[in-house]
């Protein structure tokens, strides 16, 4: 397997229209690889596991994109990166918190962290109430550059411009994550006096919950994206309330998972 810049190198000798033999003296990679590559350059382009997307010299955005906002919404909600091991070769820890309240979220977080960096092993350990999630790589901080001393709510949080793009691109699977880490669907009781006594019903609603301000802008900016109507409950929880809007939520979170 040849670095991505390798690659990426070749790759573009070759759509220049360089020949496969001067290619091949350049690059020192033989001609049957490069006329594979020629002929199928998304086998070029695919990243080695072992590779980071994001510290190549050439940076990329992680891969599936659909993963990768399901995770950062995890992250954001209930993660956090700390270092692993003993700190010589400064492997990181991601750690996410899955509560048993939604069932299946475990094996759909695994799911996503595996698809992010195939090469790192992903370990689950049970807790009182909830599971942990745990994955070592060296390029957990590459992908989620929010990590930094200190709890996230106390330090002024930003998208990098290219999270942006995969967050604008996968609204959907980013606020499933922040919902499913830090959120809630459940039935919302409410009474009401009327002429014939007083009358109660329930209607679903979610709730997402969290201390930090950015990461609040973050969730509402994603269902804005969604069309889904939603308002400030407290200052630091959002509630999707209305019929159509919790329809529409339904479609991307749902009530039980
Ligand atoms: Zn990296």
């Amino acid at each position: 397997m040849y670095a991505t810049e390798v690659r990426q190198r070749a790759l573009a000798l070759l759509e220049r229209g360089s020949s496969l033999r001067s290619v091949s003296l350049a690059t020192r990679i033989n001609r049957s690889t490069l006329r594979e590559w020629r002929d199928h350059p998304e086998k070029a382009r695919a990243a080695s596991p072992r590779e980071c997307p994001r510290c190549a010299e050439h940076p990329t955005l992680p891969e599936p994109a659909a993963d990768y906002a399901y995770l950062l919404g995890l992250y954001l909600g209930d993660g956090c990166i700390s270092a692993g091991g003993d700190g010589s070769k400064a492997v990181w820890r991601l750690r996410i918190l899955c509560c048993d309240a939604w069932p299946g979220l475990i094996e759909e977080c695994v799911r996503a962290m595996r698809a992010v960096r195939p090469a790192s092993k992903v370990l689950t350990q049970q807790k009182q109430g909830c599971t942990e999630v745990t994955s070592y790589s060296k390029h957990w901080p590459c992908l989620f550059p929010q990590h930094g001393p200190g709890k996230k709510h106390t330090r002024k949080l930003e998208l990098a411009p290219w999270q942006q793009v995969i967050v604008d691109h996968q609204p959907g699977h980013f606020a499933r994550g922040l919902f499913h880490s830090d959120g809630y669907r459940g039935m919302n009781p409410v009474r009401r006096k009327s002429p014939d006594g007083e009358r109660r019903y329930e209607y679903p609603r979610y709730l997402f919950t969290n201390e930090s301000s950015d990461i609040l802008r973050f969730c509402g900016q994603a269902l804005d994206r969604l069309g889904v109507a939603w308002r400030l409950a407290r200052p630091d929880v959002i509630s999707v309330a209305r019929r159509d809007a919790v329809a529409r939520l339904d479609e991307f979170v749902g009530p039980k998972y």
